[in-house]
């Protein structure tokens, strides 16, 4: 079900972005976030071949400091359909452990001259200094635990396309709140397009201010996913736990894991979400994963690209003078 009646039989315009970069979703107007759907849902139904370039002669480095394989891969297929020369810049983490490092980085970055830089790094932060010093666009495709904005615009693409709403929704956020930047752009944008929003996390992975962001905790799964309309899972970031957070993986499944009998227990229409990479038996049963009435992993996907080329290409006007 698609709900963008407004465009029908038109084109939605660019999105015009306040700011010319795009870092966070905390303080992003609820009108820009709905531009930014808008123009993507428009590109997520267009054969690729009727794509216009907007973006030729544009050069976009894609600069990962941190793993990556779906949002790498989708940001570069972003600025690809729309004309854009796309560079992948893998960078020597062992370069860059001291500040003044990392600045020496964005010289020797800025220094290619790119239009736009998309940049994923372990430390919340770094994408908003690269803005202060570089003379192009930034977008954060994933900082540290602070935010990774363009997931939670394809998260909520993927939402209204298949439920039609995401105002009055339910949602459920399951799993390792404290360290997972999905969660928090999630909530900031799922609030602000009118959802109700509830974390659920063991008492070691929940963050203590959350309630001040209006969405209600849970320690039990069960009764937080009880009517739900939609239940997203969240990868238990070990890469940034001291090693004490969590009990066996075998014990984390048996009251964090979603399974058909937990399922049972949201509402009886309730899809599932999962940004990816999963553990299947850990934050989620294999079966489930894989259930087509059910999953939208799949689709979050491919919304990726959508959202990135909406992103990207709203950028562009405000690409700095040369
Ligand atoms: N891919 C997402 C991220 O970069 C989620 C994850 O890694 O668990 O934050």
């Amino acid at each position: 079900m698609n709900s963008f009646k407004k465009f029908k039989n038109l084109v939605p315009p660019i999105a015009t972005l306040s700011s010319p970069h795009l870092l966070s979703i905390e303080g992003m107007p609820k009108t820009e976030i709905v531009s930014l759907l808008e123009r993507a849902d428009y590109f997520a139904d267009i054969q690729i071949s009727k794509i216009e370039k907007t973006l030729n002669g544009y050069v976009i480095l894609n600069v990962f400091f941190e793993n990556s394989t779906r949002t790498r891969v989708s940001f570069e297929l972003a600025g690809r359909r729309l004309g854009a020369e796309v560079i992948n810049i893998s960078v020597n983490m062992s370069s860059i452990k001291k500040g003044e490092s990392l600045l020496d980085t964005a010289n020797t970055l800025s220094a290619m001259r790119p239009d736009v830089l998309i940049v994923r790094h372990p430390d919340s932060g770094a994408p908003k200094l690269f803005s202060e010093y570089l003379d192009c666009s930034i977008v954060n495709a994933g900082d540290g635990r602070h935010e990774h904005p363009t997931q939670a615009l394809l998260d909520a693409l993927t939402i209204k396309r298949r439920l039609g709403r995401i105002e009055g929704l339910k949602i459920a956020i399951c799993g390792d709140i404290s360290n997972s930047r999905v969660a928090r752009s999630n909530i900031h944008l799922l609030t602000t397009l009118g959802a109700k929003v509830r974390c659920i996390a063991p008492p070691t992975l929940m963050p203590k201010d959350l309630s001040n962001l209006g969405v209600d905790c849970f320690d039990n799964l069960e009764e937080g996913i009880k009517n739900t309309n939609v239940v997203m899972l969240l990868r238990l970031q070990n890469e940034r736990m001291s090693g004490t957070e969590t009990p066996s993986k075998r014990e984390y499944f048996h009251y964090y894991g979603l399974d058909n009998k937990k399922l049972g227990l949201a509402d009886s229409q309730a899809v599932i979400m999962h940004p990816g990479p999963m553990n299947r038996g850990v934050e989620i049963a294999s079966n489930l994963a894989d259930d087509e009435n059910r999953s939208l992993i799949k689709m979050q996907v491919q919304m990726g690209v959508a959202i990135r080329m909406a992103a990207i290409e709203s950028l562009h006007n405000k690409k700095y003078a040369r």
